[in-house]
């Protein structure tokens, strides 16, 4: 399998603290990544060194096999799913708004209505953003992430304050995406469960890489799962 993202010796340091410590890992292609820490990890500041916008860091960062401090053309090939924004109930953009910013050529138009029927949205096409359910906004995102077909999705904590309902729905679009569309999907998350159940890979991530490979090799060595749950709660403690 081609390796699409290669991270080596990655360090981030803030004035008061260093966010990432010396982290090394490969993703490749039609991977499942699921990214675990802590609040405080450095799970954001790892997605912004790797979207270009932190350009603060140590060591090197290739997607496809170059550098991205030379090319921003990988980008191209990105879908990237925020932590939920939250809209005022009437912010002035309508779904297909939303979706259309995702869009770089205009004659692609007619891909958002693809699009939307895909995640189950089509028929929201007209309403405000604001008016939606939190479920309904993520798809949403998902959809104007997904408009120019990129082979990689990165998504940041992406079903805090949604639905159980949702959630699920959620993973069941994002398990299709990469079963049927070979999208490689790089996915930070909280929920060890969910990491579980739908990662192939896991990276443990506690400013430190503490652990980075199968998802099975990970989840059924509890001695691991342990350590990592202790080291993750004093985190969790020393944050708050
Ligand atoms: P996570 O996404 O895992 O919660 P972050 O990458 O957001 O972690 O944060 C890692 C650490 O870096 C935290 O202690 C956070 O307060 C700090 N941090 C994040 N962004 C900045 C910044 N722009 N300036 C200074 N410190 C930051």
């Amino acid at each position: 399998m081609l390796k699409i993202v290669e991270i080596e010796h990655l360090t981030v340091e803030y004035p008061e603290l260093k966010a990432l410590d010396n982290v090394s890992f490969s993703i490749h292609e039609g991977d499942f990544l699921g990214i675990i820490g802590p609040n405080g990890a450095g799970k954001s500041t790892l997605f912004a060194s790797m979207l270009g916008l932190n350009t603060k860091y140590k060591g090197s960062i290739k997607f496809f096999g170059v550098d991205i401090r030379k090319s921003k053309d990988y980008l191209k090939q990105i879908g990237y799913v925020p932590q939920k924004p939250v809209f005022e109930k009437n912010f002035p953009a309508t779904v297909n708004d939303v979706v259309r910013m995702g869009l770089r050529k205009e004659s692609d138009e007619k891909q958002i209505d693809k699009i939307l029927q895909q995640l189950w949205i089509h028929e929201l096409g007209k309403r405000r953003i604001g008016e939606l359910s939190g479920g309904q906004q993520q798809r949403v995102f998902i959809a104007k992430a997904l408009v120019n077909h990129p082979k990689i999705l990165i998504l940041d904590e992406p079903v805090t304050g949604i639905d159980q309902q949702s959630i699920e729905l959620f993973y069941s679009i994002l398990r299709e995406l990469n079963s049927k569309q070979k999208i490689t999907v790089i996915w930070s998350s909280h929920d060890l469960d969910a990491v579980n159940r739908l990662a192939n890979h896991v990276a443990c991530l506690n400013r430190t890489l503490f652990f980075h490979g199968d998802s099975d090799e990970f989840f059924e060595n509890d001695e691991l799962v342990k350590q990592y749950s202790e080291a993750s709660m004093q985190q969790h403690m020393h944050h708050h």
